[in-house]
């Protein structure tokens, strides 16, 4: 079944069953019209009427190398004729270990070490325990407490649900997490200075007790698309260092060139003790992530079995998901991804620039392949006004979930050309028709 009558049954019994992520459900089901999507390529959604969406997030954030990317496609048929699957304690294969390798010659310096999970909480999920494991079997056992950015992002397992500071992702749960003391992210509304002076003096004033800092490089996503300052990086390297706590960068996100780097911690010019990936990874083809560590943390589960690190999933380096994330490095290279960036970077910069001259445009940024802006009014995830810009987009044949009023875009890196303008035209126009 394809066409309308295909579309009507999937959104009925999708209505009937499905209960979908970060959606109240009866509004959902009353007023919702969803997309149905039904095929995507390079970086356009293909809906079951046969429109076409130019996916303006990359779908969530992971399609870095557009859909369906041939190179991708084959990696994943050809593993999957081979090996599909097989259990990763004990055993090894070709394409974990060589992926492993790989990632550590792209990561930065001293991360020589890489435990495989299956996404990006996940991923934090790994670095939190092996953060916490460590201090406890290596003689301070007090250092059971991390520090994190307000608004920050970490994902959803309960454990990485403590690092997080989007009020309506935490709220339900806050009687039941890990101790985590949140300090103030430095960009608006807090000042540098401030921020920078916060960070010192939680690290300073409660050291003997921190497992570690754990920071979204340079961007805070899920929080708005929210850019700063590398020097509070480097600022939060040396603090760590001179008070000996982990530092743990989320790459998840960032990573992958986002940001116009392969690892926005490189815009510092420096290494976390943990570095965890998923989202472009895989190039959004397999859930997979990475969780990245330096030999010092390795050796510190060494020697003894009650030292190891007791911790696994099912699809811990799936053959498939490793198959397709070591073609991503080779797509990487090949078709010198990263050196595509810095043209498409400016038409995104020019264009959220000029949005910011609107009234109704609070304040606009832009970083490597994201550009985004605050539409005017009431703000958190539960706003409004980003949702009105949502509809107008969609029917000019634009994807742009918002992030309650942050408008914003993180295309497929290597988006065409002529898709780029075409989405950027239609933010455009749509947002003018918001926030004149
Ligand atoms: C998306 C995201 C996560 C969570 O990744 P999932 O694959 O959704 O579990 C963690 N950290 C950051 C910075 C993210 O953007």
């Amino acid at each position: 079944m394809s066409g309308s009558d295909g579309r009507d049954r999937v959104v009925a019994l999708d209505k009937q069953r499905v209960w979908h992520p970060y959606t109240e459900m009866s509004h959902y089901r009353e007023q919702v019209e969803p997309l149905v999507i039904e095929s995507a390529c390079g970086s356009r959604l293909r809906d079951a009427d046969g429109r076409e969406y130019i996916d303006g997030n990359a779908s969530w954030w992971t399609c870095a190398l557009g859909h369906a990317h041939p190179r991708l496609v084959a990696a994943l048929t050809r593993q999957a004729e081979v090996l599909g699957h097989t259990a990763l304690a004990g055993i090894a294969h070709e394409n974990a270990a060589e992926l492993a390798e790989a990632l550590c010659t792209v990561a930065p310096d001293g991360l020589e070490h890489v435990f495989f999970s299956d996404d990006g909480s996940t991923a934090v999920e790994v670095a939190m325990k092996l953060c916490l494991q460590y201090w406890v079997q290596n003689g301070q056992p007090k250092k059971l407490r991390f520090v994190a950015l307000e608004d920050a992002f970490h994902g959803e397992t309960l454990g990485v649900t403590a690092l997080g500071g989007v009020e309506v992702f935490r709220k339900p749960f806050q009687d039941v997490l890990l101790d985590c003391l949140h300090v103030p992210p430095p960009r608006h509304p807090y000042d540098s200075a401030g921020a920078f002076a916060a960070l010192e003096k939680t690290i300073a004033g409660n050291a003997d007790t921190l497992a570690a800092v754990v920071l979204e490089p340079l961007v805070q996503g899920a929080a708005g698309m929210y850019t700063y300052d590398a020097e509070y990086l480097r600022h939060a390297r040396a603090l760590c260092d001179r008070h000996d706590v982990f530092l743990v960068c989320d790459e998840v996100f960032s990573g992958y060139g986002r940001t116009g780097r392969m690892w926005a911690s490189e815009h510092a010019g420096i290494s976390p003790d943990v570095l965890c990936t998923a989202k472009g990874f895989t190039g959004g083809l397999m859930p997979m992530a990475a969780t990245l560590a330096t030999r010092r943390l390795f050796e510190g589960f060494l020697g003894d079995p009650e030292r190891a690190f007791y911790y696994g999933h099912t699809f811990c380096g799936n053959p498939l998901g490793s198959a397709v994330a070591r073609e991503v490095l080779r797509v990487y290279e090949d078709e010198q991804v990263l050196e595509g960036i810095a043209p498409r970077h400016e038409k995104i910069a020019a264009t959220f620039e000029a949005l910011g001259g609107l009234p109704g445009v609070a304040r606009t940024r832009s970083l490597g392949m994201i550009g985004a802006l605050d539409l005017g009014g009431d703000s958190g995830y539960l706003a409004a006004a980003g949702w009105r810009v949502y509809e107008l987009a969609r029917a000019r044949g634009a994807y742009l979930r918002p992030l309650g009023n942050v408008v914003y875009v993180t295309p497929s890196l290597n988006i065409p050309e002529h898709d780029l303008d075409r989405l950027l035209a239609i933010v455009s126009e749509c947002v003018g028709e918001v926030a004149s």
